[in-house]
């Protein structure tokens, strides 16, 4: 099987310790990317919506003291400018902003003359001239290393899945856009634990360059998306599973 590239982490930050421990676990079941929210771009008013610049400092702790590249998501000009005076190594547009040209255009200003990897997920409703139109205007201010995360959209009937994948939009997307690395995203698709095994092996039979899963050291205590979380223990018993890891 060719190599699957692995991304894993917490859905967000929560604190340092939450932090060490999942990237500790995780690099010892041989996952080298964590990926983890610090702002949480969430539905309502009042839930927790992320640490913030808090947690850069944890990331960096990670960097240093685990060897892993660590990323994050990006939805403000300030972000960006936060996320790169940390040293983070990749950083992904989220959803709810890649569905936004208006913030495209922001973020890839705020992202000119920078060479850091940016992952552009796909938007929230299944627009794929959308998709694409953000991975251009992101093209238009010289970013070089984009990459895309297939992470479901939101359909009138969603069952059994929290966003639906749409597996023609990979390849589609691929024929429009040639020599970009598609990663998919199996935790927003399930939004259940459960799923996740089935919708990660579709996804290796279309050839995806890589997964991007969420993993919580205590995903029952997690305080966003608790229901698609797995242990990096599960994470890497899933991973046997597939014969990738
Ligand atoms: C996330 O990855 O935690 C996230 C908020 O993702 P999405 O933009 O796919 O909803
Ligand atoms: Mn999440």
């Amino acid at each position: 099987m060719d190599k699957i590239e692995l991304i894993a982490g917490p859905c967000s930050a929560e604190t340092r310790e939450q932090m060490m421990k999942t990237a500790t676990q995780l690099r010892a079941v041989g996952i080298r990317t964590l990926r983890a929210g610090l702002w949480k771009p969430r539905s309502h008013y009042g839930t927790f919506e992320g640490v913030g610049e808090k947690g850069l400092a944890w990331m960096e702790e990670i960097q240093q003291t685990l060897g892993m590249r660590v990323m994050t998501e990006v939805a403000l000009p300030s972000h960006v400018e936060a996320a790169l005076n940390a040293g983070l190594d990749m950083l992904w547009i989220g959803a709810r902003t890649t569905v936004n040209p208006f913030m495209m255009h922001e973020l890839a200003e705020a992202l000119r003359g920078t060479d850091i990897p940016i992952w552009v997920k796909n938007p929230v409703s299944p627009d794929l001239e959308l998709w694409i139109g953000a991975i251009e205007r992101l093209q238009h201010t010289g970013v070089k290393r984009i990459g895309a995360i297939h992470r479901g959209f939101c359909l009138v009937d969603n069952a059994p899945y929290r966003n639906s994948p749409l597996w023609d939009q990979i390849k589609e997307l691929r024929n429009r856009v040639p020599g970009i690395p598609v990663y998919c995203d199996p935790s927003h698709i399930a939004g259940k634990r459960e799923l996740l095994l089935q919708i990660c092996k579709e996804a290796l039979s279309l050839k995806v360059d890589g997964l991007f899963i969420e993993s919580h050291c205590c995903p029952q205590k997690a305080l966003s998306d608790a229901a698609q979380q797995l242990t990096p223990e599960a994470l890497s018993e899933m991973l046997r599973m597939l014969n990738i890891c």
